[in-house]
């Protein structure tokens, strides 16, 4: 991918064949930049901001359990999560969930003889974070000895292969404090929209599914704000979402609800004394509708805050699905 200021320029691989997207009107990347180095021509101040980046790992283990049979001794909670040990975050075990529970209350889970319960384990950022190893052993090692883990015996869960069920993924990708002092979080917003790219991965915001899915609101209401000027004609917008992960698919379906719910908007919600017309109302805009609504071309009344999305939907979207260096569309 080149992502020169004012172009950008797509090569992609689709069932092994090279397709070159020129020029490509908006690329949203929508996984961790900093695994894209080999295949972005990223800026110099693109790159001060990924370097600052650092992640946690967690680590999360499928376990089966014996359920206790003393009354007096059974699980009183399906969730626990140790605070002192996230704080710490030295790989240690932090908290577990009682998927049995989940799916059928803890009650039932009791009463059954045995349970499957994910064990989680934190681990602060690192050069070198564990390996799938490390954190298993420390898991035997110490789950049977804290004083608020309910159960007598564990066997770890295998796969068909008798692998163990195990997720070691970076998490919560963050700056440090001399991030911080050094205003990247401000300078990560302010590469929004350089070379017609967006940054909308868990690493722009605070990860959690639902911050992704206000920080890609965000932006799609200030795309002119950013730059980014997408064809007048919708169906002509060349537009690549990089990850299909929550925050490529809050993305792309976003576009999608939003338009909907402006249509949908017709009127004004009706002033009361109690109740009077929230301002974001009050900027009425006639807006015509996209071709997805079945009325067709009719001038509505929708919030202001709509307006902008409404006049730039793009209407293909479309969404990588593979996490490789080579990025693939389907
Ligand atoms: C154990 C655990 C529990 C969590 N629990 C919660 C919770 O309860 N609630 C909550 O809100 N959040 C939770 N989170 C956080 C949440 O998972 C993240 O905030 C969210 O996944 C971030 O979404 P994302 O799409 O930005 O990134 P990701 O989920 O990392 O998705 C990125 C996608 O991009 C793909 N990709 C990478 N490189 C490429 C490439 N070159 N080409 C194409 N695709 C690529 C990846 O395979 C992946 O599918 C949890 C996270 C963990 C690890």
């Amino acid at each position: 991918m080149t992502n020169a200021a004012s172009k950008l320029r797509l090569t992609l691989s689709v069932e092994g064949q090279t397709v070159i997207v020129d020029p490509c009107d908006l690329l949203v990347v929508a996984c961790d930049p900093r695994g894209l180095t080999d295949v972005c021509t990223f800026t110099p101040s693109e790159l001060a901001v990924f370097d600052g980046l650092q992640n946690c790992t967690f680590h999360t283990t499928l376990v089966r359990v014996p359920v206790p049979t003393d009354a007096a001794r059974k699980p009183k909670f399906g969730v626990i999560l140790k605070p002192d040990a996230i704080d710490r975050m030295e790989g240690n075990v932090s908290g577990f969930r009682n998927e049995t529970a989940k799916q059928l209350s803890l009650e039932t889970a009791n009463a059954m003889t045995e349970n499957l319960v994910t064990v989680y384990q934190l681990l602060g950022p690192e050069k070198t974070p564990m390996t799938q190893a490390q954190f298993l052993k420390r898991l035997e090692d110490i789950l049977q000895g804290l004083d608020w883990w309910p159960y007598d015996s564990l066997q770890i869960c295998t796969d068909d292969k008798g692998a163990p069920i195990t997720l070691t993924t970076p998490y919560f990708d963050h700056f440090d404090n001399a991030g911080l002092a050094a205003n990247l979080p401000w300078k990560y917003l302010a590469v929004q929209g350089t070379g017609n790219t967006l940054y909308v991965h868990g690493s722009t915001c605070f990860e959690s599914v639902l911050q992704c899915w206000q920080y890609g609101g965000m932006l799609l209401d200030q795309l002119p704000s950013l730059g980014i000027a997408l064809p007048a004609d919708k169906n002509a917008a060349r537009i690549a979402v990089l990850g299909a992960g929550p925050s490529g698919m809050l993305f792309a379906t976003g576009c999608r609800a939003w338009a909907t719910r402006a249509c949908r908007s017709s009127k004004p919600p009706a002033a009361t004394a109690a109740r009077p017309i929230p301002s974001r109302w009050t900027n009425r805009s006639r807006l015509s509708c996209p071709p997805a609504c079945r009325r067709k071309r009719r001038a509505i009344w929708a919030p202001a805050t709509f307006r902008p999305l409404m006049t730039t939907w793009p209407w293909r979207l479309r969404i990588s699905c593979r996490a490789t260096s080579a990025p693939g569309f389907s």
